[in-house]
């Protein structure tokens, strides 16, 4: 899951949201937090501003929560999470990360 900015209403309104899809296309579930306004360049720097705030800190938020509950691949470090189930050895394992490894073992 992975937060961004969205502006809406011809940039008039910044939010924040985020999405679990397979795909980016595909989108199953979203949240959407309003930040603030950007009627005036004041309004919509400080806005612009908070929202990198906001999204950096919940980015941040979403890795520790799975790295707590054990999505995190034993190989890259990253977040197994957001990735489809066809493309996972393991929850803690990406399939293209095991590969690797098992490429890897058999040059040596
Ligand atoms: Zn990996």
């Amino acid at each position: 899951m992975t937060w961004i900015i969205e502006k809406r209403k011809n940039c008039m309104e910044i939010w924040v949201t985020n999405s679990t899809g397979f795909n980016g296309q595909l989108t199953f579930k979203t949240d959407a937090i309003f930040v603030g306004e950007g009627y005036n360049d004041k309004e919509y720097k400080r806005s612009m501003e908070l929202a990198k705030v906001i999204v950096s800190a919940l980015n941040k938020y979403e890795q520790t929560e799975a790295e707590q509950e054990g999505w995190v691949c034993r190989h890259c470090g990253k977040s197994t999470f957001e990735t489809e189930y066809d493309y996972l050895a393991d929850i803690d394992e990406h399939l293209g990360c095991a590969l690797e490894k098992e490429q890897k073992s058999m040059q040596i």
